[in-house]
């Protein structure tokens, strides 16, 4: 009965051999098999179902600022272990090598449909973008460069929280971003914050929750604490969607869910009518 069996797919491998690692991306929302190229077209937004990819400040940059418009601002700013941390600068080196960044924040100024802006992207590719001494800092200094100027200043987040590494120096960061902005504030000037994919602990509880306008990108998470340690303290079920975008929105949290390729469009349209307010 050989005309029954069926070749395995080993047997069949040369395809699956010849195949180019690298082309093609699953979507870890639909599953689908994005390819590389079209993705990165798109934004890297799935073309199937929409899903928003994390992606690194330079793609960040280049979607949203006019062409040639960015100029970097303490690009070597550099963290040392004040608390002794075994291990913690070679993590940083190494980070620094594998993402050609300095640090967990890229911060500059630029111009978004000719208006000039502060700008300050976070990057969870170096160490989940968590925000010791130097993120707090840069992200500080953009800050208090908007003031000086007297310009906006708009924030993307995403994060992991606290550096663990620096201990309450870390900590120390949610109070200086929060000074900062309270004195951008007095001198009424706007501060848009951007929650993206995944924005937590002293971020959330700091910076990224204090923008006179608040979007997000769909779908991201944003919280302080992560879902299980929320259910083993408050031992309660939680609801559906918890800690989405879509649920903040709902809860007021979110004031406006905005999609990748809306967002340049969207932050001029936004602080065009904060100039004139
Ligand atoms: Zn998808």
């Amino acid at each position: 009965m050989g005309f029954f069996k069926k070749r395995s797919v080993d047997e069949l491998g040369e395809k699956k051999k010849d195949m180019p690692e690298g082309l093609w991306t699953k979507c870890p929302s639909c599953g689908e098999s994005l390819f590389e190229d079209a993705l990165t077209k798109n934004l890297r937004v799935c073309t199937h179902c929409g899903y928003h990819f994390t992606i690194s400040s330079g793609e960040r940059l280049t979607n949203l600022l006019d062409e040639g418009s960015f100029v970097e601002m303490d690009a070597k700013l550099d963290s040392v272990n004040a608390l002794g941390f075994k291990g913690y600068l070679d993590k940083v080196k190494a980070y620094q090598q594998k993402t050609g960044l300095g640090e967990a924040v890229v911060t500059g100024r630029g111009t978004i449909e000719g208006l000039p802006v502060l700008v300050a992207i976070m990057d969870f590719r170096f160490l989940g973008a968590s925000m010791g001494s130097v993120v707090g800092e840069k992200i500080t200094r953009a800050i208090e460069a908007a003031t000086a100027e007297k310009k906006p200043v708009i924030v993307f987040s995403a994060s992991g929280g606290a550096r663990m590494h620096e201990g309450i120096l870390s900590l120390m960061q949610m109070a200086k971003t929060s000074g900062a902005l309270a004195r951008h504030a007095e001198a009424r000037l706007p501060y848009i914050s951007v929650l993206t994919h995944p924005t937590t602990g002293g971020v959330t509880a700091s910076f990224a929750t204090l923008g006179d306008l608040i979007l997000a990108e769909p779908k991201c998470m944003i919280g302080f604490a992560g879902p299980r340690v929320v259910k083993e303290t408050t031992h309660a079920d939680l609801p559906p969607g918890f800690q989405t975008a879509e649920f903040m929105l709902q809860h007021g949290l979110v004031d406006m869910i905005v999609e990748r390729r809306d967002m340049r469009a969207t932050l001029a349209k936004v602080l065009r009518y904060m100039a004139k307010a």
